[in-house]
């Protein structure tokens, strides 16, 4: 089921743009052909604005021409995980491991710090064999692409040889999956999140409250009532949801949910990606007006990830300038 709702997904921009309505004028400013294609779910296509190319949620996946701006500090491998990925494994912090579980994704973020990322040829056998023998891995982080693109075997296989691993105590899911098909959490799913036994965390990728809905909220209630905890991550993107009216309902909407906001993170300075950046006034005008709007369990932490560093970094609100 989730995988015909995904094969309904816009690869083809001019069909895209037909059937929103944008105008050969608004079309100019596009670009018709990139490396890193357009891919656009039909649910997330539904809820654009006819005719409007300042759509939030259009901005975050059509390929703007803007995207060809070279900007210095900008590079391919702005985490530089090069130097710290063996294989399908990414070790940059201490007692946690990245599995790169999928090469696929259930969209084309234009913002993606790994739009520019070639996969390793090794496989998801060798990625298990070097987390067995690592004993210094207390938790694994399925990221990709997005692990949920794997099929439930695949899945449900991959989720059992983690357990087996004696060392190793948590499990967590990094996905966007459910905002491109909330059909994802379909029975098989459920069955094998039903099957662990060891604590697997949610960690959703939602920017905007236009990408979330009733029936995304149907699905996730079916995961916490199995008793798997979700949080949120969220980048801060200029024109996107850089305003506190945006954040506050974001936010809002999710504790309601049950859902806790984790991480607000600063735009990864990813080559391609610097007219989505925010200023350092913008972020501190939104944080702190945003702190006095959210209880303290729905206000996420502001950071930003710096190559080489061993966490995630907080940004120091006092550190940007004045608010005039
Ligand atoms: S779903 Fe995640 S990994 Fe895939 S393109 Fe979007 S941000 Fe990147």
């Amino acid at each position: 089921m989730w995988k015909k709702e995904l094969k309904k997904s816009f690869s083809d921009l001019s069909q895209l743009f037909d059937f929103l309505e944008i105008s050969k004028k608004q079309k100019s400013l596009f670009l018709e052909k990139s490396s890193f294609p357009l891919l656009l779910p039909y649910r997330l296509a539904q809820k654009i604005k006819k005719r409007s190319i300042d759509d939030p949620l259009l901005l975050q996946f059509v390929p703007s021409k803007k995207e060809k701006i070279e900007k210095k500090g900008f590079t391919l491998d702005p985490l530089q995980e090069k130097s710290c990925c063996t294989g399908r494994v990414l070790r940059k912090y201490p007692k946690r491991a990245l599995l790169l579980a999928s090469f696929f994704c259930g969209m084309h973020c234009r913002f993606c710090f790994r739009r520019h990322f070639s996969p390793p040829s090794s496989s998801l056998e060798e990625a298990v064999e070097e987390l067995r023998k690592d004993k210094t891995i207390s938790e694994v982080i399925l990221s990709g692409g997005d692990p949920l693109s794997l099929s439930n075997q695949e899945l449900k296989k991959l989720l059992q040889s983690l357990e087996d691993i004696p060392h190793i105590e948590r499990l967590r899911i990094h996905t966007r999956m459910f905002i491109a098909a909330p059909e994802r959490v379909d029975e098989d799913f459920l069955l094998l999140l039903r099957e662990l036994k060891k604590p697997l965390y949610f960690v959703l990728h939602i920017n905007h409250p236009h990408e979330l809905g009733e029936d995304l909220f149907l699905s996730l209630k079916k995961i916490l009532l199995l008793g798997h905890p979700i949080l949120t991550q969220s980048v801060l993107l200029r024109r996107v949801n850089d305003n506190l009216q945006t954040l506050t309902t974001l936010f809002e909407t999710l504790i309601n949910q049950r859902i806790l906001p984790y991480y607000l993170h600063k735009l990864d300075p990813c080559a391609g990606t610097s007219h989505f950046a925010t200023t350092p006034l913008i972020e501190k005008k939104c944080l702190l007006e945003l702190k006095n709007q959210l209880p303290g369990y729905g206000y996420p932490k502001f950071v930003q990830e710096i190559a080489g560093k061993k966490s995630k970094q907080p940004l120091v609100l006092r550190n940007c300038p004045r608010i005039k």
